[in-house]
């Protein structure tokens, strides 16, 4: 099977294996693994120093204690609608926080600044009021879109003046970093909070790093407990973390490329493809062609797996586990399958 349903599926490679199985570890409930604390201080160093790192098992995790600790039940979160907040964290903001989203609708899911200046609020006893503003990058439902990092300049002096904080699910920001050439030191300068998956393209098989300011750790820490997320002996995973951070950063590259062929691949046999900025390809299926999910169980049948990401959209994703010529193929399987 080549799976592209997403850059999930890595499997960690045998030098990975060997890296994890060698971790020095103990019990981080009491901060005493040196591998998950060296894990910590890595990414935030990655980022420019000026946050401290907190360990994960899940991106969700990640970003729900990032936005729980900035916005409080009933109060307001600004962000995209297509956001995978929004999307496809099934409303943890509401169901454990209380937190109220405020959504626009943005071009392949990068928020404007006019719309964030229009949605910011003050608040008052009669206005609920904006505590936060999150931006994803890249985007995952934006087709693995980059925000220039002038955009992000322009929402960050916003929320700034409006003393309102800035996330970033930067679940892919290695892409992002990978295809600008932008330092992941100037994305830490823009963001007050930063959350980071290593288990997507970095192909870690678990585990995320949340940034924060340093005095809310003991904070963060408690509300990581109470989500049932305080491991033990996590150095293993953070060893599998810590190995990515040094292999597969600039080999992402590699992933772009192949997306870029697949998409041309896709645009040659007439399909309708959103031009990949990263590894993420999304094909829109307008009628009379079948459907995502029969688009999708033919390609099944044919060897090769794909997500149907909506009624009529379709999603690759190419990672260290496809190489050029499964991406390919997989073109291949999937415009014989769109028609
Ligand atoms: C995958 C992903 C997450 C986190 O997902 P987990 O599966 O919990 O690690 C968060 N944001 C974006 C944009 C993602 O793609």
């Amino acid at each position: 099977m080549i799976d592209l349903r997403s850059d999930t599926v890595t499997r960690p490679t045998p030098a990975m294996r060997a890296a994890m199985a060698d971790a020095e570890v103990g019990d981080d409930v009491y901060a005493e693994d040196p591998t998950v604390r060296a894990l910590e201080e890595r990414v935030a160093e990655l980022f420019g120093g000026r946050h401290v790192g907190l360990f994960t098992p899940t991106g969700v995790m990640a970003n729900q204690i990032a936005v729980r600790m900035s916005v409080g039940p009933g109060e307001e979160l600004v962000l995209d609608a297509d956001a995978h907040i929004v999307a496809h964290e099934d409303g943890a903001a509401a169901w454990h926080g209380g937190v109220q989203t405020r959504t626009a609708l943005s071009p392949r899911g990068l928020l404007e600044p006019a719309d964030v200046a229009r949605l910011l609020r003050r608040g008052d006893p009669y206005t609920v009021g904006t505590r936060a503003v999150a931006v994803e990058q890249t985007h995952n439902r934006g087709g693995g879109s980059v925000y220039p990092l002038e955009q992000l300049a322009a929402i960050r002096e916003l929320t700034s003046a409006a003393d309102v904080v800035l996330h970033c699910d930067g679940a892919r920001i290695w892409h992002a970093h990978v295809a600008t050439g932008t330092p992941l030191a100037a994305y830490g300068e823009l963001f007050d909070t930063l959350s980071v998956c290593l288990s997507k393209g970095l192909g870690a098989p678990a585990g995320s790093v949340v940034l924060l300011p340093g005095d809310r750790m003991p904070e963060a820490r408690r509300m990581r407990h109470r989500m049932g997320g305080a491991m033990r002996q996590a150095g293993i995973l953070a060893a599998g973390g810590l190995y990515a951070l040094d292999r597969h950063i600039d080999r992402l590259a590699e992933d772009h490329a192949h997306a870029a062929l697949v998409a041309d691949r896709l645009t040659e046999a007439g399909l309708d493809v959103a031009a990949p900025e990263t590894n993420v390809v999304l094909v829109l299926l307008p009628e009379p062609r079948p459907e995502a999910a029969e688009v999708a169980a033919r390609c099944r049948e044919s060897g090769v797996l794909v997500s149907a990401f909506g009624p009529r959209l379709i999603r690759l994703v190419t990672h260290m586990d496809v190489d050029a010529s499964a991406c390919a193929k997989a073109a291949e399987v999937v415009a014989v399958s769109a028609v």
